[in-house]
Order: structure tokens, then C-alpha cells, then sequence
């Protein structure tokens, strides 16, 4: 699949709010952009660094995967995801099935930033979830 670079790191974080003053300092760059995903129930908030991004995910409702993930961690957020840029995420999927990687996704969805995502099962992954992402075209 031979993914071009790592896209972004998913960090959960109970409070955007209160951790991008953080997030803008350690990076050194102002956070670019807050988006809401609906179907993932999440807030997010981007930075860059380099040609990676950080993702902090804040859950929108406590029925959200990242909640969950908080919950789960003591109350306290952490490293969430790793997502890797694929120049197409279908077949990126296809591929990885066909390895007998467990998917989350069999196809792919949008995710935040207007990229077509898909997830990789932790199962599968040495405990940490992957995505894979594809640029808009
Ligand atoms: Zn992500």
C-alpha cells in the first residue's frame, strides 16, 4: 500500500478549549482550522508540523468513540490513532482485507479536512488503531 507519509496523529483530548494553547505552543504554529464531524460524533482541532498534521479530537457526546477511548485512559485523553496518507484509500483497503488485516471500514467515508478515510482494526494492528486517508482531489 506504501503510504507517502504519515498524514496525521489522532490525539483525544476531553477539552480543545483547554489544550490548543498547549498544541499552539509546542508546534509553534496556530491552530488552522475546528471542525465538527457529525457521524463521528467529534470536534476537531488541526496544527501542522511539517507535511504532518495533529488531529485533537474532542467527543461531542459521551456516546462518542472518543469519550470511550478517554473513559478508558483514566479521564485523560491520549495518543488515539495513526493515520497514513495513501493515494488511494479503496484500494489501500482492498489490499490491506486481502493481507487479512481487519477493517473497520470496508469503504471508504469522509472524514475530517474533506478526506476519504478508512480504518484499520487494532486487532489487527498491534493494538493501535490506523487509518488510512486519501487528499481530495
Ligand atoms: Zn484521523
Amino acid at each position: 500500500m506504501k503510504p507517502t507519509h504519515i498524514e496525521h496523529l489522532g490525539i483525544a483530548v476531553s477539552s480543545l478549549e483547554q489544550t490548543i494553547p498547549f498544541f499552539e505552543f509546542l508546534t509553534g504554529s496556530k491552530c488552522y482550522s475546528i471542525e465538527e464531524v457529525a457521524d463521528q460524533k467529534v470536534k476537531t482541532a488541526f496544527f501542522k508540523v511539517g507535511e504532518t498534521k495533529i488531529e485533537l479530537l474532542e467527543p461531542t457526546c459521551p456516546e462518542s468513540t472518543i469519550a470511550k477511548f478517554i473513559e478508558k485512559n483514566g479521564g485523560r485523553g491520549g495518543v488515539h490513532h495513526v493515520a497514513f496518507n495513501v493515494e488511494n484509500v479503496e484500494e489501500a483497503l482492498k489490499e490491506a482485507e486481502a493481507a487479512g488485516i481487519q477493517l473497520i471500514d470496508k469503504a471508504p467515508r469522509k472524514g475530517a479536512e474533506n478526506l476519504m478515510i478508512g480504518f484499520l482494526h487494532p486487532k489487527s494492528t498491534c493494538g493501535v488503531l490506523m487509518e488510512l486517508c486519501e487528499q481530495p482531489k
